[in-house]
């Protein structure tokens, strides 16, 4: 599904990621773990096609298909969904709003027909059940004045609604409370973790893989995937920490 290969990028002239290689098949979900400052919400923003993020080497597909050449939307009619470690507020746009124009240009740049107001509000309202999330947010601007967690569970909303092939979420647990981690990592289960489609689940720490029990984990240091296992590599990290891996 998502095949990277010897990816190298860089900020400002800066080389950030030094020859990244990383496949994930369908079904299947990887973690990525390590320090700070090893380019993992790089790589997530490289993937994403977020602008200042210049890839300068090496290549990455979705389906075949070469998403570095895509724009952004393009990206994510593709299938490709970023979740990020601080979701942005945006005033004067209500969630409902957002999420079904977002929906709608997705289901018509694949030739699908548009959902009509109805038809969306059923698809959201399951979603946020699914959440534990009160349709009357929906109703406010996106993550205006929301808590920490209720911006985590309105990305896992979100990402319940799009329904993305491949999922990149970046430091989703960071700042949850052990009820709300829960809840997210059932979220993830309940629209990720199907033989279709694909996660890739940016973590600094085991927690979150308590939940969301991935494949396979990869240690990601100084720009370069330097282990790869599976989920006991990151019970080693968490006994041991990145020191004796990354060095
Ligand atoms: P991680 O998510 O693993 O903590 P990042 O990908 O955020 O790491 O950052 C990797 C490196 O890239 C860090 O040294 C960081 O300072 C640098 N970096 C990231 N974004 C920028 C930016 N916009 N401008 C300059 N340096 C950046
Ligand atoms: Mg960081
Ligand atoms: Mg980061």
């Amino acid at each position: 599904m998502l095949k990277i290969n010897n990816l190298h990028a860089e900020v400002d002239g800066k080389p950030i990621l030094k020859g990244v290689d990383l496949t994930i098949n369908a079904g299947e979900i990887h973690a990525i773990m390590g320090p700070n400052g090893a380019g993992k919400s790089t790589l997530s923003y490289v993937l994403a096609g977020r602008p200042g993020y210049e890839v300068t080497e090496g290549s990455a597909t979705l389906d075949g298909e070469d998403l570095l050449a895509l724009e952004p939307h393009e990206r994510a009619a593709a299938g490709l969904f970023l979740g990020f470690q601080y979701p942005v507020e945006i005033p004067g746009v209500s969630n409902l709003q957002f999420l079904r124009t977002a929906l709608n240009a997705q289901r018509k740049s694949r030739g699908e027909a548009e959902l009509s107001g109805g038809e969306f509000l059923k698809v959201a309202r399951a979603q946020a059940d699914g959440l534990g999330l009160n349709m009357d947010m929906l109703k406010r601007p996106v993550n205006v004045g929301f808590s920490g967690g209720e911006k985590k569970r309105n990305e896992m909303v979100q990402m319940g609604i799009i329904d993305p092939k491949l999922a990149i979420l970046d430091e989703t647990d960071s700042g949850l409370d052990i009820d709300a981690l829960r809840v997210i990592g059932e979220g993830i289960n309940r629209i990720m973790r199907t033989p279709e489609k694909g996660v890739l689940l940016i973590t600094h720490y085991q927690r979150l893989l308590d939940y969301v029990q991935p494949h396979f984990v990869h240690v990601l240091a100084a720009g370069r995937i330097v282990r790869s296992g599976g989920p006991e590599l990151a019970l080693e990290l968490e006994r041991e920490g990145y020191g004796a891996i990354a060095a």
